[in-house]
């Protein structure tokens, strides 16, 4: 079997692992440099099956309309960007109802479970080095009626597997000691000790090495200019250096795979979410923090990787403008003061290291994982704010099936199938 994996960022490249460890002859396609250098470059970091939850939300729309205009805003609609979000605005306002919210959630608690349990046997296996930490992480709550929120939250997915303890302030700060300086902003905190962080470009890297070692052909620097069908298959994916040939293809272009796939006739329901990142280096400070820090009202997380400290978050429907807006930044390091004022300060003058990428957003916030209406074409996209989560499971289950092997999960609920009338 041979298959043409486009897209060398977290997704495709586990697609690719797995891919070639059922024996597939596997050829990966980026246009980029390197491994990881778009979305999957400086995330937030963590793998949370804690923080599962899709972005629509019930009450999504009303606050969104509100943050219309406000920098500082959390999730920020861009009003140029309105006229592109169209039929997918729709379908993502939809799955806002609370029903479908709480069936997406759940749908992405399963997923992320498994992809911990896969991820933890890849970390057996090659021994990756990506400043990867198993040390749980903590909610920070601000007030009595988001700590209430979230403990309800928290509580309902118990039994499907997330584990939690609710700590008041005193036993945050026993926990997370750089929070003493903001003990007194706390009213309690949620520690989820199963999650997980880690920095996705160098797991990345170390990925891209373990595929030349299997025999995996890697093709950065090349662009994927369209795909080619014929009588309702794909007969190859067209570059400037050629045409690639497969006996599958698989789709992992992050947000852009939706353009990829216009031509042929698929309306792909994702979008791109833009977010940022901030990373300083923290090696000489004298108290660091331990434990990736969540603060949710913001959707913005502080996360240690190694000797750096990364701070990520906000989403802005902006299209596909990748520039660097510097009122965005600043509410990073907003936020990073909120949490750690001390540690803020002394950093002042620290070199940062800012960044910016778009997040593959589905419609429903559940990826797309499975077989399209053209046969032989397979998606593995759509991932949006939890891709780093989600990756090594969605690409373990994906190579099973197209390999044909025993799954070792389900992915039937993630189908593109479920969205036909996008005719995917
Ligand atoms: C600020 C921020 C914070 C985040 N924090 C977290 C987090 O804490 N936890 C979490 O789970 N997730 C997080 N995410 C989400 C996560 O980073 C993404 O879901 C994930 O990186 C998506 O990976 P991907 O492989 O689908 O896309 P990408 O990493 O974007 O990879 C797609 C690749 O396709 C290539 N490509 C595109 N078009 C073409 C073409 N025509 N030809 C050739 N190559 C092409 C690109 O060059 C790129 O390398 C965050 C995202 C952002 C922006």
């Amino acid at each position: 079997m041979r298959a043409v994996v486009i897209g060398a960022g977290l997704i495709g490249l586990t697609t690719a692992l797995f891919l070639r460890r059922h024996g597939a002859e596997v050829v990966v396609v980026d246009r980029a440099d390197g491994p990881g250098a778009e979305t999957s470059f400086a995330n937030g970091g963590l793998l949370t099956p804690s923080m599962a939850d899709p972005w629509n939300a019930p009450g999504i729309l009303g606050k969104m309309l509100r943050w219309i205009g406000h920098e500082s805003a959390p999730v920020l609609l861009r009003p140029h960007a309105l006229p592109a979000l169209g039929a997918w605005g729709i379908a993502f306002l939809r799955q806002s109802r609370p029903q479908r919210f709480r069936e997406n959630l759940l749908r992405n608690v399963r997923l992320a479970n498994y992809s911990l349990s896969v991820m933890a046997g890849l970390r057996d296996e090659y021994e990756f080095a990506y400043d990867g930490a198993c040390s749980g992480s903590l909610k920070l709550l601000r007030d009595t009626v988001a700590l209430e929120q979230a403990t309800a939250m928290a509580e309902s997915l118990v039994s499907h597997g997330v584990r939690f303890q609710s700590l008041d302030r005193a036993a945050t700060v026993a926990l997370e000691p750089a929070l003493a300086p903001v003990a007194d902003e706390v009213a309690g905190s949620l520690f989820f000790p199963d999650d997980e962080s880690g920095d996705a470009h160098r797991f990345c890297c170390a990925v891209a090495e373990v595929l030349r070692r299997l025999g995996v052909t890697l093709r950065f620097g090349l662009e994927v200019e369209s795909l080619r069908k014929q009588g309702g298959r794909m007969t190859g994916v067209v570059t400037a250096q050629g045409v690639l040939e497969a006996d599958v293809y698989v789709v992992a272009a992050g947000s852009y795979s939706t353009q990829l796939l216009r031509p042929l006739g698929l309306r792909l329901p994702v979008r791109p979410a833009k977010g940022y990142s901030i990373t300083l280096p923290v090696e000489g400070l004298q108290q660091r923090p331990r434990l990736p820090v969540v603060d949710d009202a913001l959707h913005a997380v502080v996360v240690p990787l190694g000797h750096r400290l990364r701070v990520a978050g906000t989403a802005e429907f902006a299209g596909f403008d990748r520039t660097l807006r510097p009122q965005r930044i600043d509410n990073l390091r907003y936020l990073l003061r909120q949490t750690y004022p001390e540690i803020a300060a002394s950093l002042d003058a620290a070199p940062v290291q800012a960044w910016t990428g778009l997040r593959p957003m589905s419609a429903d916030g559940v990826p797309l994982i499975g077989v399209t209406s053209i046969g032989s074409l397979f998606l593995n996209t759509g991932h949006g704010p939890l891709g780093w989560t989600l990756a090594a499971g969605s690409a373990k289950a994906l190579a099973d099936k197209i390999m044909g092997q025993p799954p070792g999960f389900d992915i039937g609920e993630y189908s593109p199938a479920r969205f036909a009338h996008f005719r995917i």
